[in-house]
């Protein structure tokens, strides 16, 4: 046994490791670790993306909160989210055509062979996955997209361009709503202020919301969901369309959906004015 350590500024999360099953150092250092408590985890370039026991925390409010929100969720598109847990909650919503795209394509191929927890997701025939640039796919987009959805890494050299006006403005374009995971508020402060402000200079109507994922930076995460129209998350809507789509989940539920808005003072403070 041993431990794999991720480094905050001044803090760290120690996951305890049995074995490393993979290793890659590509256009992003890949490690797919078995861990003692956790299941599988996956991590790319020193920080934690997913570990099997935490990981539909992560991704069920990622996807359920934006495509709850839309009448008929027909056509999605995903940016990044090569660990297939993004596609595999999409495809609950039985939309008709989901549209993947992944900028590193050792992180899907890792992912299936050594974790799986897209369950044969990227396979299903209404699944196209190509292997590009997030941001070079949405600016030389000419289709539109119900919903589109950004599980992108940690700001650095591969993903930094996914947190840009320009970016968040072609993803307008392109979407009647947008979702995107914005880090943690709470210690690094600087990436989702960046993103807020970008989002807020692309898009007329964008709200916060947040929610607990255990191996995230200590816990706390955020996401912002956006769109040229009004975004209310209104429980009667959502809950009637979660009965009506009979979606099982480990971790959503509309009360939850409705709750992750809710923003605590300090929060409210921290974009107040930015
Ligand atoms: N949600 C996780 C987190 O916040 O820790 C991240 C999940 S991980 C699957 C994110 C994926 O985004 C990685 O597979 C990475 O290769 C991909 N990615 C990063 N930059 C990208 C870009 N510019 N275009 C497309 N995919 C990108």
């Amino acid at each position: 046994m041993s431990w794999f350590i991720e480094y905050y500024d001044d803090s760290a999360l120690m996951i305890k490791v049995k074995e490393t099953l993979f290793e890659s150092k590509g256009i992003q250092h890949i490690q797919i670790f078995e861990t003692a408590g956790f299941g599988k985890m996956l991590v790319l370039d020193g920080k934690i993306q997913l570990t099997e026991r935490d990981e539909s925390f992560y991704h069920e409010m990622l996807v359920h909160v934006p495509l709850f929100m839309v009448d008929e969720p027909k056509k999605i598109l995903v940016i990044g989210g090569g660990d297939g847990g993004t596609v595999r909650e999409v495809l609950k919503h039985n939309p008709d055509e989901v549209v993947m795209v992944e900028i590193d394509d050792t992180v899907i191929n890792a992912c299936r062979k050594y974790i799986g927890i897209d369950g044969g997701a990227l396979e299903d025939e209404r699944v196209t996955v190509l292997i590009e640039d997030g941001m070079e796919y949405v600016e030389n987009c000419k289709e539109r997209f119900d919903v589109v959805i950004v599980d992108g890494t940690d700001p650095n050299p591969v993903s930094e361009s996914l947190v840009k006006e320009d970016f968040f403005n072609n993803c307008k374009r392109i979407s009647n709503i947008f979702a995107t995971q914005a880090q943690s508020p709470f210690i690094q402060k600087e990436y989702f202020i960046e993103i807020y402000k970008s989002i807020k200079k692309a898009f007329e109507n964008y709200r916060i919301y947040i929610n607990f994922v255990p191996t995230y930076p200590l816990g706390l995460w955020s996401y912002m969901i956006a769109s040229k129209n009004e975004i209310e998350p209104d429980y009667d809507k959502i809950k009637q369309r979660w009965l009506e789509r009979k979606i099982s989940t480990k971790h959503y539920n509309p009360d939850l959906h409705v709750a992750s808005f809710a923003l605590p003072e300090w929060l409210k403070k921290e974009v107040k004015g930015d």
